[in-house]
């Protein structure tokens, strides 16, 4: 009943999971009927990024309703490994000549992935992704920030990050092998994307909301992300630094001639401590942040020579191997 072993996949969706095995139980009976209407060889990979659920009892139960054209399969990672991760194991197990990548909590409409296959299969671009408009369910600090980061990731003049445009999108084969390609460890893919190049097209949403459960991504995950994203796609921080120097530098050559001209035109003593302590604890705290934002970069070249694999797969599944 299941599609020939030498038959072409056309498309591959990656829906990475961590905890969400009842939302992907919802979801995937909507993706095997959108993609048994495209009639194309298509395969879907579920990434098991290291789930407390039981996200395997829901592939061994879709994996017997799959329609003809499409084959399940699962991949577990060895443990949570972050959902960067989790992506690069999709992209790495996907054979389809066009890769499509989607959250597994029904965030991301299946009306989208077909606006967005229909752009790349009729238009010259090589990479669709889905911009998301209102993101009505976000705090106003939360936008705040988020509006403020991609400002300050707007560095480079040869590859420009597309604000919002996040995971969701479907990518030409030559998309993916660039991107498998690229040998880092940290991994911030939404900057990736852009470095790769290629010709991309944007279109825009609006995120539903998770069918059930809370996102993973608070506060305090997406400062370690944007920290990721920052030192790996920029020197901004470093350049600053120095510059932050030159200026305290300035300032003290100022006040040191001031307090000298003080003396010798005015006669004026010198004020006592108060002066002293505010001078040594501003420079303190300056010397404390630079060596800060040097430690991150070291941190990150800490991370990179280990050269540790992105994840571990623990098993893999297909549901044409299983009976
Ligand atoms: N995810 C993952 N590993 C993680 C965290 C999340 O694979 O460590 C998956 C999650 O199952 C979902 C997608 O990444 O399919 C987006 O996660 P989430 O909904 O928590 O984030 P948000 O929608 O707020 O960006
Ligand atoms: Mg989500």
């Amino acid at each position: 009943m299941n599609i020939e072993i030498d038959e072409v996949i056309q498309l591959s969706i990656i829906l990475p999971a961590y905890n969400d095995a009842k939302n992907v139980d919802v979801i995937l009976p909507k993706l095997y009927s959108f993609l048994e209407s495209r009639a194309d060889c298509s395969e879907v990979i579920l990434v098991d990024d290291g789930s407390k659920d039981n996200l395997y009892d829901v592939f061994a139960k879709q994996s017997q309703l799959t329609p003809k054209n499409v084959t399940l399969n699962l991949v577990q990672l060895s443990r949570n490994f972050g959902k960067e991760a989790a992506l690069s194991a999709g992209l790495e197990e996907a054979s389809g000549q066009l890769v499509a990548m989607m959250d597994s909590d029904g965030q991301h409409p299946i009306s989208v992935l077909d606006e967005m296959l229909n752009v790349i299969e009729h238009s010259p671009v090589d990479m669709v992704a889905a911009v998301q408009e209102t993101r009505a369910y976000e705090s106003i600090f939360l936008k705040l920030y988020k509006n403020i980061f991609y400002r300050f990731m707007q560095d480079s003049q040869r590859y420009q990050l597309e604000p919002h445009a996040g995971d969701f999108r479907v990518m030409k084969r030559k998309v993916v092998d660039a991107l498998l390609n690229l040998p880092e460890r940290q991994r911030f893919m939404k900057g990736l994307y852009s470095w790769v190049g290629f010709k991309a097209l944007y279109v825009p949403f609006q995120a539903e909301q998770r069918i059930e459960g809370k996102s993973s991504f608070n506060f305090s995950h997406l400062f370690e992300l944007a920290l990721i994203a920052i030192t790996s796609f920029s020197v901004k921080p470093l350049r600053w630094i120095s510059r932050m120097g030159f200026l305290v530098s300035i300032m003290a050559i100022l006040y040191g001639l001031f307090i000298i001209a003080d003396t010798i035109f005015f006669g004026r003593d010198l004020e006592g401590w108060p002066t002293l302590a505010v001078g040594i604890m501003f420079s303190a705290g300056l010397q404390l942040i630079c060596l800060g934002v040097i430690g991150e970069y070291i941190g990150r070249i800490y991370d990179e020579v280990k050269q540790r694999p992105l994840y571990i797969v623990d098993k893999k599944w297909d549901s044409k191997k299983q009976d």
